[in-house]
């Protein structure tokens, strides 16, 4: 099994001024890039930077994007890993997965390590040992004990992504570990008008298309929504042998993110 599936390592180039909307966000978190940049400013003046970051929101929301982002901006490697992965696929040797990670994070260093469901490892322990949670609790037991061994000088943050901030063990949020939360929202209705127009930059919409009109018309759509959303609206005018986008490609488009999110929410009953 090869250890390349589960944990990816990159040179993000993904920046602020992809993400739109986000200023309180990209604020809080331009700590982590600032701390990045230069580690070696914060453990000449004995200063701890920040080590760990949950990011909370609901799915599609940008978390990952924001993360990879952060990378880009502090031109680090970007270790990425997801939860849920580390607890099913290495059954056993979830423990060591996590040590080989902050090994590879430290060679690296500075570093990102991205932790997308994290709930998945760092769910509250139940107190009852049931075989498979043992697992689980063991995984959980090294990713806490590597981020107490970070000093000064480590220069090695991780963000973790969530949408279950209740589910997850206090443990995970104690000083010195993920000690800082940053929530990452649905876009409001200036948002969406933003992050449409990031993704129709390259296309060409027609005089008749409103994305002002289009964001009125998409509450409770995510980021990842409102990008497919544009996507669906592309393919619609390419049916149509046209390269430009209109404002019923849009409209047939936001159905069909609609339905399928309605599909989506059936399969889950
Ligand atoms: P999940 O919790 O499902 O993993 P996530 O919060 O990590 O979701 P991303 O995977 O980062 O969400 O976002 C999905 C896609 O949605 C992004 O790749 C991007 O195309 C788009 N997107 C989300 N938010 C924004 C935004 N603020 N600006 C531009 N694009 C966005």
């Amino acid at each position: 099994r090869s250890r390349a599936k589960i944990i990816e390592a990159e040179r993000p180039t993904t920046r602020f001024d992809d993400i739109a909307g986000y200023g309180g966000v990209k604020q809080e978190i331009s700590e982590v890039v600032d701390y990045l940049r230069s580690p070696a400013r914060y453990a000449a003046a004995g200063a701890k930077g920040p080590r760990g970051v949950i990011m909370v929101g609901p799915p599609g929301t940008g978390k990952t994007l924001l993360a990879r982002a952060v990378a880009g901006e502090a031109d680090v490697p970007f270790l990425s890993v997801t939860g849920s992965a580390f607890v099913e696929m290495f059954v056993g040797v979830g423990a060591s997965r996590v040590r080989d990670l902050f090994d590879d994070a430290r060679k690296r260093a500075p570093s990102i390590i991205f932790i997308d469901e994290i709930d998945a490892v760092g769910s509250r322990r139940s107190g009852v040992r049931l075989g498979g949670n043992d697992e689980r609790e063991q995984t959980l037991n090294q990713l806490l004990a590597e981020m107490d061994g970070f000093d000064e000088s480590t220069g090695i943050v991780v963000l973790a992504a969530t949408n279950r901030p209740e589910a997850l063990d206090p443990a995970l949020l104690r000083p010195g570990r993920f000690d800082r939360q940053v929530t990452v929202p649905l876009p409001n209705q200036a948002e969406r008008a933003a992050i449409l127009a990031v993704h129709a930059r390259g296309k060409v919409l027609a005089p008749d298309v409103d994305l002002d009109a289009v964001a009125r018309a998409t509450p409770g759509f995510s980021g990842a929504d409102l990008a497919n959303l544009v996507n669906e609206a592309a393919i619609n005018a390419v049916r149509a042998d046209r390269s430009i986008i209109g404002a019923e490609d849009l409209d047939a488009a936001r159905d069909r993110v609609l339905l399928g999110r309605r599909e989506t929410s059936n399969a889950l009953l």
